[in-house]
C-alpha cells in the first residue's frame, strides 16, 4: 500500500497542483483499505469539501489509475477503485456483495504472458464471483 506522500508526488509529477480537495481525496484513498466507487468517495468528501464535484474526483482517480498506482475495474455498472495495484483476484460474493482480495504468486505467469506479447503491464484485476464462507454456510443451512 502506498503512502499519502507517494500520491502527492505522483500529482506533482503529472503537473497537477496540490489543492485541499485533492489532499482530502488522497487521504480518503489511503484510509480506505478496500474497494470503493468514485460516488462513494465523492459522498464522503463532500462532508468536508462542500464545493468538490464528482468530475474532480473522477479526474484525480484517473490520473492515479493511468499511473498504475490505483487499480480500477467495472462491477455492478460502476467503476471501482482500490489501492492494491498488483495483479490479484477480486473475489465478489453474490450474497453479501463483499469484495475480497486474493493475492497469489500463481498470477505471475499470466503477467509474463501479457509481456511476451509486447505489452506493458501496469495494474489489473481478475474478477471471480461466488459466495463467501459466511454466505455459502447460510445458503447450506437453508437447504
Ligand atoms: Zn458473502
Ligand atoms: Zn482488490
Amino acid at each position: 500500500m502506498l503512502q499519502e506522500s507517494e500520491y502527492i508526488r505522483n500529482l506533482r509529477q503529472n503537473q497537477h497542483k496540490i489543492t485541499p480537495q485533492r489532499l482530502s481525496l488522497i487521504k480518503y484513498i489511503c484510509d480506505n483499505e478496500g474497494h470503493f466507487t468514485a460516488e462513494e468517495a465523492f459522498t464522503k468528501l463532500r462532508e468536508s469539501e462542500p464545493t468538490i464535484t464528482l468530475a474532480t474526483v473522477y479526474n484525480i482517480l484517473k490520473i492515479f489509475t493511468s499511473s498504475g498506482i490505483l487499480n480500477t475495474f467495472e462491477h455492478k455498472g460502476s467503476r471501482w477503485f482500490e489501492t492494491n495495484s498488483a495483479l490479484h483476484i477480486n473475489f465478489i460474493c453474490d450474497g453479501c456483495g463483499k469484495i475480497e482480495d486474493i493475492d497469489t504468486a500463481d498470477i505471475t505467469p499470466l503477467i509474463r504472458k501479457v509481456r511476451e506479447s509486447g505489452n506493458t503491464f501496469t495494474s489489473g484485476t481478475i474478477l471471480m464471483r461466488g459466495y463467501c464462507k459466511k454466505c455459502a454456510k447460510s445458503r447450506e443451512d437453508h437447504h
